[in-house]
């Protein structure tokens, strides 16, 4: 964890380097730890996304969930749209979020 006063501070570097980089700046040759800075800024806050999404267990849980649940429309099979997803169609085209 981080102190507060070590937060606010990175939240002002983080908000001086967006403008940094809404400037443009980041693009020019020796403005390239400006983006190097910024995501270790949102990573030092815990803002950068989860690195990997746990694909294995959305599909498990996805397949029990199509073996429960029949499509609503015509009471067909519905498959999982594809590997990682937590939404399912049926052949007759109606799809269904199974996953929250
Ligand atoms: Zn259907």
């Amino acid at each position: 964890m981080i102190s507060d006063d070590a937060k606010a501070h990175l939240h002002k570097q983080l908000v001086k380097l967006g403008d940094m980089m809404g400037d443009g700046l980041h693009h020019e040759s020796d403005g390239k730890w400006i983006k190097a800075e910024y995501r270790r800024t949102l990573k030092a806050l815990g803002l950068l996304p989860k690195a990997k999404r746990n694909i294995a267990g959305i599909d498990a849980a996805m397949a029990k969930r199509v073996s429960e649940v029949n499509c609503q429309k015509c009471g067909g099979q519905l498959k999982q749209t594809r590997s990682g997803s937590k939404r399912a169609q049926c052949q007759c085209g109606a799809k269904y979020q199974l996953l929250k």
